[in-house]
Order: C-alpha cells, then sequence, then structure tokens
C-alpha cells in the first residue's frame, strides 16, 4: 500500500492566520474570507494524503527573539489543530508511527522547522525544538544567517557553512534530526555534503536542468545527494518547474501581491485596499500555467539521472501563490499517482516516490543518531 507523503507545506502560516483545518475551504482567493488555503485536513482525506510536513517558517528578516517566539506561535497554532481534530489527525515523529496512524484512519502531521534563526546560536533550543516533535531542519531561508549562506542573495556572508553552522550539523546527526538543503546556496550545500555524517534532504526543490533557478538543484547536486543516501522531494511552484513561467511577469506581481496583501491583513475593511489585492490575485493567475504532468516531469528527470530511490514529493502548498493546472490544492494531488502510472512507473516505484523514499532516509539518519 502506498503511505503518500508530503514532505513541505507552509500551512501553519495559515493555522495561525485563522484557518480551521477542520472546516473545508473553498478554493481561490477570497478576500473577506481569508485565509483560503491549498490545505485542510478534508482536501488531504480526498486528495488519499496520508502524512505531510507542517514547516515551522520564520522570516530571516526576524530579530532573533522574534523568530523563536514565532516559531513557538506556529508550534501552537499546529498543536491546537491537531488537538481539535482527533479523528482526522494525530502527530507522527517516526514512519513507524505514521504507518501506525494510517491504521487507525488518521492523517500523520510531522513538523519541520523552515530556516533555523529560531535556534539562535544555543544548540539547546535544537535539541528543545526536537524534542517538541521538529524532525528537519532547513538550514535557512531567503537570507544568509548564523548557520550557512542562502541561495537567494547575491552577497553571501560565509562562503558556505558558518563555524557555528557546523556544529548544528553535527548536533543534528546526534539527535536523528534531517537536515534540509532546500534554500541554502550551493556553496552551502557542499558543506553540508562534507559535514554531515548522515544523509540529508532537499524537503521542497525541482531540477535546474529544467527550470534555471538558483532555489533548484544541478545534476551535480542531485547526484552528490544521492550518493549519500538522501532525497529531493519535487516542488509544485510553476517558477520553479518552469522556464517560460519563470521568465514572466511573475515576479514583479508576486511583490505587488506581498503588498497589496500586507496592507489589506492591517485594514481587512477597506474596500480599495481588498480591490486592489483582488486585481493582483487575478494578474497572477493571468499567467499561462505549466501543467501538474511539469511535476512529473522534474520527477522522471531525477530518476534519468539516479533511479527512482532518491525522489519524492515536497508541494510547498500554501506558501506558494500560484499552482500548476490541475494541481489547485492538495485534494488533486492524486493526478500526480495517476500521471506516474500512465508513463509506466511500477507499483512499488511509485511507492518509492510517494512516501517510501522520504521515510528510509527518516529510518537511516535515525539509525545513525542511535548508533552515534
Ligand atoms: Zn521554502
Amino acid at each position: 500500500m502506498i503511505f503518500l507523503l508530503d514532505s513541505h507545506c507552509d500551512s501553519p502560516l495559515m493555522l495561525v492566520k485563522g484557518a480551521d483545518f477542520g472546516q473545508t475551504v473553498q478554493q481561490g482567493y477570497t478576500p473577506g474570507k481569508f485565509p483560503v488555503t491549498h490545505v485542510d485536513f478534508a482536501k488531504m482525506k480526498k486528495g488519499g494524503v496520508n502524512g505531510s510536513f507542517f514547516a515551522i517558517y520564520t522570516s530571516n528578516s526576524l530579530s532573533p527573539d522574534e523568530s523563536t517566539r514565532r516559531a513557538f506561535e506556529l508550534i501552537s497554532g499546529v498543536y491546537d489543530a491537531v488537538e481539535q481534530n482527533p479523528d482526522k489527525v494525530a502527530f507522527a515523529t517516526t514512519p513507524a508511527q505514521a504507518k501506525r496512524n494510517k491504521k487507525n484512519g488518521l492523517i500523520s502531521i510531522f513538523l519541520g522547522m523552515e530556516n533555523g534563526d529560531p535556534i539562535q546560536k544555543d544548540l539547546s533550543m535544537l535539541r528543545m525544538f526536537y524534542r517538541l516533535g521538529v524532525r528537519y531542519l532547513t538550514l535557512t531561508h531567503a537570507g544568509n544567517n548564523e548557520i550557512c549562506d542562502s541561495c537567494a542573495p547575491k552577497e553571501k556572508r560565509w562562503g558556505g557553512v558558518s563555524p557555528f553552522g557546523k556544529e548544528v550539523i553535527e548536533e543534528c546527526n546526534r539527535l536523528g534530526m534531517l537536515i534540509d538543503v532546500s534554500h541554502i546556496s550551493d556553496d552551502s550545500f557542499w558543506d553540508v555534503l562534507k559535514y554531515s555524517k548522515a544523509p540529508v534532504v532537499a524537503t521542497h526543490s525541482c531540477c535546474r536542468a529544467l527550470a534555471s533557478h538558483s532555489r533548484n538543484m544541478s545534476d551535480e547536486m542531485i547526484v552528490a545527494l544521492a550518493d549519500k543516501g538522501g532525497v529531493i522531494q519535487i516542488n509544485f511552484y510553476p517558477a520553479f518547474l518552469d522556464n517560460e513561467y519563470a521568465a514572466s511577469e511573475i515576479w514583479d506581481l508576486e511583490d505587488i501581491f506581498e503588498l497589496a496583501d500586507k496592507a489589506w491583513q492591517k485594514d481587512k475593511s477597506n474596500v480599495e485596499l481588498q480591490q486592489q489585492l483582488e486585481k493582483s490575485v487575478i494578474d497572477m493567475n493571468a499567467i499561462k500555467k505549466p501543467s501538474y504532468k511539469r511535476v512529473v516531469d522534474h520527477i522522471d528527470h531525477v530518476v534519468s539521472l539516479v533511479g527512482v530511490k532518491h525522489v519524492g514529493l515536497g508541494s510547498d502548498f500554501d506558501g506558494i501563490n500560484t499552482t500548476p493546472k490541475g494541481l489547485e490544492d492538495i485534494s488533486k494531488i492524486q493526478r500526480i499517482i495517476i500521471e506516474l502510472r500512465r508513463r509506466g512507473y511500477k507499483e512499488h516505484e511509485i511507492k518509492a516516490i510517494a512516501g517510501g523514499n522520504f521515510f528510509r532516509v527518516m529510518d537511516a539518519v535515525q539509525r545513525f543518531a542511535d548508533e552515534e
């Protein structure tokens, strides 16, 4: 039986904005009825999803104390949502626990942390987040931080992983915390491979060979990740999937949307701001989107490089403003499975891609920690 796992969604952001994941919300951005989400528990069930990593995302722009506070706020939001829906979901920290949850008819919620800022420069904080259930650490996000450089800024701070970052990697290995290389710079990636004794993951990244964005991984990186036993989980964001889409005016429209959203969040009764926000969403959605089949093209590419054991799915839902055509929310994720079948993948291969590969790495990282 397939265990369908999504290794990255930003849904905790929606939970703290007030979304009720026990209630399904119609897809499509409706200002005034915000938040409208790509994910909720009914949509996950409809999509046949058995488990998801909910990302505890903090912006690199926060001060250290603000980022730690924000991380607790987001974790608390996820704890609340799980507690309020005991008939639908349950926490998981291991593949074995997730499989038991599935037997009991429950979807598993895992925690990951996107950006290491909340641990500040204190490994005891890393250990506390692990104790709270966090099972992967994305070392940074769109800025260079105390741990390593990000792929986003032109100016790098460390030229890879910092001396403190090296300690973080060693502690993650010791604890059994997965290290996530999505968002980090190429130099940081190569340092992580050098310093980490356990396999590492890219929880939501695509292939540079098919879409040349710096957030994506080169063939050389994918081969090295696989050689170390790791896995790349394909992101659904159209601009990471497709060069043509990335060359459109989407980036300018994203900026306009962010500003409009920020203004409207502060003054939700302002009709003019609401109209600006609606227009920015309509403009973004007017750009021709790649099909959901493009996600499978990226899977095919990884398979052609390193075989079926090193690829999976990391949607980035609720963290992206547009989606591929036909993959508008998590309820439609079965289309990817159907497309894999159509392209001739065997059932055991689909099982590996759907979640088996990521679980194998989780178990390997835990085994490594137990043996340390
Ligand atoms: Zn991300």
